[in-house]
């Protein structure tokens, strides 16, 4: 059945039994039964149309760096917008750009055209898509800041554009949280700047990262969403659990809000890791963490 997507993409698009650990930013994650790279708009319409037809399950992934895949995998197909998505156009303070697009591309570019705006995302590992459908934010600025609008498709194939207000854009979330809707361009209001400081900004944001979170690790990013009135770091590092580890899992000794991966986990490791600190946080703190990342494939 999956071979037959050749009839409608190209075989360089397509990898069979892939592992999904060579699509994430943890390293881990075990095969799916097929991961298509589309590099049109029409190429996800046809990868729709053949999953409904053919009764296939699929699922849609940007750069893989909010989101730990189960060691079983995933049954059915995984959707890859990513580099084969990654047009962008410029018009006055507008920046119009395909999901598949990197942060980082779409802040250089930005700045290269004197916008300001971007500099928050300087150092966030995903693609426009993940960043929309997550709110990516960091240093006082999000997504919901800069987005206008945005060209989704529904999972029967009906185009939407969405304004502002549809998108519920909230502290890390998103309509698009809810699975109906796949994001594949957005378009993007900034602010007239200079090139020279917004790279400034930049560097700074990065300097400030590398200094605080363990970038030489494998990892989602932060673990878990921010609860209401506390910081995840410091609770879990007045757990004591900074370091702790649970096979090849470990709660990151840099930073006490990440899970990183050093070298061996598994999602098994990561899973066990998560409910351990979750059941700390309650019994010490009566504090809910809940994940930020999202986990996805065979139970
Ligand atoms: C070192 C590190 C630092 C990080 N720092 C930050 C930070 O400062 N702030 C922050 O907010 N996040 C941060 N993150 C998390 C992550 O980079 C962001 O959430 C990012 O926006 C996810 O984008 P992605 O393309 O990787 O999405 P993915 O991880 O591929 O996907 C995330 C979710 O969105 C869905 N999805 C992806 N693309 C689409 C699409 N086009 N349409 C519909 N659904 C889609 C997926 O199914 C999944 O449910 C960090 C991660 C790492 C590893």
């Amino acid at each position: 059945m999956y071979s037959r997507l050749c009839d409608i993409l190209s075989v360089d698009q397509i990898k069979l039994n892939e592992e999904m650990k060579h699509h994430t930013s943890f390293h881990i994650g075990g095969p799916a039964d097929a991961l298509v790279m589309p590099r049109s708009i029409t190429d996800i319409c046809k990868t729709i149309t053949f999953c409904r037809k053919n009764n296939l399950a699929f699922i849609f992934l940007g750069q893989g760096s909010n989101v730990l895949v189960r060691d079983k995998g995933i049954r059915g197909i995984v959707i890859k917008i990513g580099n084969g998505l990654n047009r962008l156009s410029v018009a006055g303070q507008e920046i119009y750009a395909e999901a598949g697009i990197t942060l980082s591309d779409l802040a250089i570019e930005a700045a290269e055209h004197n916008l300001s705006g971007l500099e928050f995302a300087e150092g966030i590992p995903g693609s426009l898509g993940g960043a929309v459908v997550m709110n990516a934010g960091a240093y006082n600025g999000e997504m919901k800041d800069i987005v206008q609008e945005v060209l989704a498709i529904d999972t029967a194939g009906n185009f939407k554009t969405f304004t502002r207000e549809q998108m519920k854009f909230e502290y890390r979330s998103s309509i698009f949280q809810e699975g109906s809707y796949i994001v594949l361009a957005a378009r993007l209001h900034l602010v007239m700047g200079n090139k020279e400081e917004i790279l400034k900004t930049m560097q700074e944001f990065a300097r400030r990262r590398s200094e605080k979170q363990p970038l030489e690790h494998p990892s989602a990013g932060s673990t878990f969403r921010r609860p209401d009135g506390f910081y995840v770091g410091p609770i879990i590092e007045g757990l004591g659990l900074k370091g702790f580890s649970i096979g090849g899992a470990e709660v990151s000794s840099k930073h006490a809000g990440f899970i990183i991966n050093k070298g061996n986990a598994t999602a098994e490791d990561v899973i066990n890791l998560i409910a351990y600190i979750q059941k700390k946080a309650r019994e010490k703190h009566g504090v809910e963490l809940m994940p930020e990342i999202k986990i996805l494939g065979e139970e």
